[in-house]
């Protein structure tokens, strides 16, 4: 299933033009490398899928605890 077909569970909204979803462990079946810290996430492992609505062909995949210091800190990586 491409990632993008998620349910957004979230439901807060425009986040500066990014739909930001939660993937639970069940749904994280590749790994992927985060923009936080550039290290794996690993398949299994629940995180954050960033997807710009304008360009979604960019969308990153985020360990949560480094979305989460990223929202805080207004700092996020491409
Ligand atoms: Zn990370």
């Amino acid at each position: 299933m491409p990632d993008h077909e998620f349910p957004d569970d979230l439901g807060d909204g425009p986040n500066d033009g990014l739909d930001v979803r939660r993937v639970q462990p069940y749904e994280a079946t590749k790994a992927y490398r985060c923009p936080g810290c550039n290290q794996e996430i690993p398949a299994g492992l629940g995180h954050m899928v960033v997807v710009p609505r304008r360009t979604p062909d960019d969308r990153r995949h985020w360990h949560t605890a480094c979305w989460e210091r990223a929202e805080r800190t207004g700092v996020r990586p491409q």
